[in-house]
C-alpha cells in the first residue's frame, strides 16, 4: 500500500531541511530555472505565444485549458519543479497541454476565461 504523507508534514520537513542545507536550496533554484527554460524550448522557444514578448523573467508556462494548480498539485506532489521535470520528460504531453505566455497575456487570459485563483 502506498504511503501517504500529509502536506503539512512534508512542508515542515522541507523547511527544516532547507535551513540545514543551503547548497540544496541553491541547486534546487538553479534546477528550477534550467527545467523551466528547457520546457520553454520544448514549447517553441522563450517567447510569448500571444504577443511575442521575449524576456524570460516575465514568461510563464501556462496550462492552455487552465487548472494548472489543480493538475500539478496532486499529481506532482505540490512542487512546480516536479511538474517541469515531468513535462520535460514527456514533451508530447507538454506540447498538448502547455504554452508560453508573458505575465500580461497570462493575466489577461485568466481574467477572460474566469480562471481566477488565489492570486486574484
Ligand atoms: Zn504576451
Amino acid at each position: 500500500m502506498a504511503k501517504i504523507y500529509s502536506q503539512s508534514y512534508s512542508a515542515r520537513y522541507m523547511r527544516v531541511y532547507r535551513a540545514d542545507h543551503p547548497e540544496y536550496v541553491k541547486k534546487d533554484y538553479e534546477n528550477r530555472i534550467r527545467y523551466r527554460l528547457e520546457l520553454m524550448d520544448i514549447l517553441g522557444g522563450k517567447k510569448c505565444k500571444q504577443c511575442g514578448f521575449t524576456d524570460n523573467r516575465a514568461l510563464h508556462i501556462d496550462h492552455i485549458k487552465g487548472g494548472g494548480c489543480r493538475e500539478y498539485k496532486p499529481q506532482h506532489g505540490y512542487n512546480s519543479m516536479r511538474m517541469y521535470v515531468f513535462y520535460v520528460k514527456h514533451p508530447e504531453q507538454a506540447k498538448k497541454k502547455l504554452q508560453v505566455l508573458c505575465a500580461n497575456c497570462n493575466s489577461i487570459k485568466r481574467y477572460t476565461n474566469g480562471e481566477l485563483n488565489h492570486f486574484g
